[in-house]
């Protein structure tokens, strides 16, 4: 008899991408109150629910974006957030997706991808690091994976990026109205990036990705 090793199974994308999408939506549904109180305090209130409709609104395709190649489901992913998130987050977030679909496309590799989709979003917005966005949140999150940080380590690591924020004079947005007055204070936008970010982390890592 030939011994036949075993080959180590392959990651099924088709389950990660749902439980990827059911830990994203339920991590923002846990959080959403807190999300509206962080937008109260130098926004109008609305991010925490406006978050939450997105996560529904891929929840309600989750099945659909699961049986597509990863980059056309990254594409698609933003598009949805786009028209379910709105305010300033939607347009951001979606950026992001659909700019990671769209490198990944054409690159290999995730941090070059990355890298460009950050890139996309601080066009989006016209706004740069210190500005107190959720931008805040991804340029550390690029560098961090840009340096092969493993992933359970980042997923500790990404709150703290979100707390940076808090000293922060928002630059952009509706809290740039407050000038001075929005320092002490999280950004909502950082908040929920970060979590989605902890959330994927570690999602990935149970599935064995490094
Ligand atoms: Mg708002």
């Amino acid at each position: 008899m030939i011994a036949v090793e075993e080959p180590r199974p392959a990651i099924d994308h088709a389950v990660l991408t749902n439980r990827l999408i059911a830990a994203c939506r339920d991590v923002i549904a846990t959080r959403e109150a807190d999300l509206c109180d962080l937008d109260r305090a130098i926004g109008d209130g609305d991010h925490g629910t406006n978050m939450r409709r997105g996560m529904d609104a891929l929840a309600a395709e989750s099945r659909q974006l699961a049986a597509m190649p990863l980059s056309e489901a990254m594409s698609r992913a933003g598009t949805i957030l786009v028209m379910s998130i709105g305010g300033a987050a939607g347009p951001l977030y979606g950026t992001f997706l659909m700019e990671l679909g769209a490198a990944l496309r054409n690159v290999e590799a995730w941090p070059e991808a990355l890298r460009r989709a950050v890139a996309a979003v601080a066009r989006r917005g016209k706004s740069a690091a210190g500005e107190k966005t959720l931008l805040d949140v991804l340029y550390p999150l690029r560098d961090e994976v840009v340096r092969h940080t493993p992933l359970p380590l980042l997923a500790q690591r990404v709150q703290g990026f979100a707390e940076m924020t808090i000293d922060m004079q928002a630059m952009r947005g509706r809290a740039s109205f407050l000038g001075e007055r929005s320092i002490g204070h999280m950004d909502p936008g950082a908040a929920s990036c970060a979590l989605l970010a902890a959330t994927i982390c570690r999602e990935l890592a149970e599935a064995g990705i490094e």
